[in-house]
């Protein structure tokens, strides 16, 4: 079968090489004899890999030392209630920058007293609220740094009064984050660490501890610290294939080397749709994502739609459908698409144009 362009907004395209490892592991985990599918989480050869996979982290975002890395299961989603569980005692302000984020208020708010500090619905989420004020007497400050679904990204790590809490589910590894800057980072691995099924977390470990309430065992941060992420069986699999994806990113340099990789693959895809007249960018400029692109039909051009659609998939292009509430196309350049598969994009963006003018 001819190359696939996967263009997938999660879960996302994983390196071959992270994929030809977990088959291997299926048939013989480390040189074991079982599956890693059926092997117990209570052996060396398991701790050697969970191991392995937290110093990846650490040694990826150069994590300091007073820093946890856990693996949970539920998503990012349910981190969104641990999140309130862990950290809101009087009151908490969040960024209202797209649906995630605001699903991520919405549980705090049944937890206790949460409230959005700006808020960019009023044009369809495509940009970043800036000049708000974040009162210091807030727990924490929740930003969702990438917005999957419009676009935008956060790409500063900004200074905070409060501790700063971020769902960085789709850009996590994708650029150098000042870890020192946050209080705790979650995401779903899906988007760019991994396969779906395990969720990261990064938490300096004296923030915790700070709210009266009773936490549920499995919803406390501290279980899941002092157990080295196996309080309870742990998503083996997803952090099987996790860990190979993180040993890819190390083999081809590390985050600066996908940093520069996925400037120039998100470069190159905005400038056809700047340069395109059959095209429009959603998101302002100055607040474009490198992970999501996002674009639809110019203004005239909208019946031009599924008809592209088509297009690219008879050219194995395959997951630029924007999302529902956007409309349009949404190419996701995590770290494994390559630029062979945003060539692929921007020709056939090309070619549907000498077809249409
Ligand atoms: C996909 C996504 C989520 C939801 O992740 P799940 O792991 O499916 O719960 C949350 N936040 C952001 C920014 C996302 O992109």
């Amino acid at each position: 079968m001819s190359k696939v362009h996967i263009f997938n907004a999660g879960p996302c395209k994983l390196p071959q090489q992270a994929l030809d490892r977990s088959i291997e592991a299926i048939k013989d985990f480390a040189g074991t004899g079982v599956s890693v599918l059926s092997i117990s989480h209570r052996t060396k050869e398991w701790d050697a890999v969970m191991d392995e996979c937290r110093a990846q982290w650490k040694e990826l975002l150069s994590i300091p030392d007073d820093y946890e890395v856990i693996f949970l299961g539920g998503g990012a989603s349910l981190q969104f209630l641990y999140v309130a569980f862990n950290y809101l005692e009087h009151k908490a302000g969040y960024l209202d920058t797209g649906v995630w984020a605001h699903k991520a208020l919405k549980e705090a708010q049944g937890i206790g007293q949460a409230s959005a500090l700006a808020c960019s619905a009023d044009r369809n989420y495509c940009y970043i609220p800036k000049g708000y004020e974040i009162p210091s007497d807030l727990d924490y400050f929740h930003i969702t740094t990438n917005n999957t679904i419009y676009g935008t990204e956060i790409k500063t790590d900004m200074d905070c009064p409060v501790p700063l809490i971020a769902d960085m589910s789709s850009d996590i590894l994708s650029r150098r984050v000042d870890v020192s800057k946050y209080a705790m980072i979650y995401g779903g691995a899906q988007k760019n660490a991994g396969p779906a099924g395990v969720t990261f977390a990064i938490i300096r470990r004296d923030t915790l501890g700070k709210v009266s309430r009773y936490i549920p065992t499995m919803l406390d941060y501290r279980t899941h610290i002092d157990k080295l992420s196996m309080f309870n069986t742990p998503p083996v699999f997803s952090i099987f294939v996790m860990n190979e994806t993180l040993r890819w990113l190390r083999g081809i340099g590390g985050i600066d080397a996908i940093h520069a990789l996925n400037q120039q693959k998100a470069d190159t895809l905005y400038a056809e749709i700047d340069r395109n007249p059959l095209f429009t960018g959603t998101a302002d400029k100055e607040d474009r994502s490198i992970m999501n692109v996002c674009f639809v039909p110019a203004p005239g051009y909208e019946s031009l739609q599924d008809e592209f659609l088509a297009f690219t998939k008879a050219r194995n292009i395959i997951g630029i459908k924007g999302h529902r509430s956007v409309g349009g196309f949404r190419a996701s350049l995590y770290n494994a698409c390559d630029m062979e598969d945003v060539q692929a994009l921007v020709s056939a963006m090309q070619d549907f144009e000498k077809e249409h003018k």
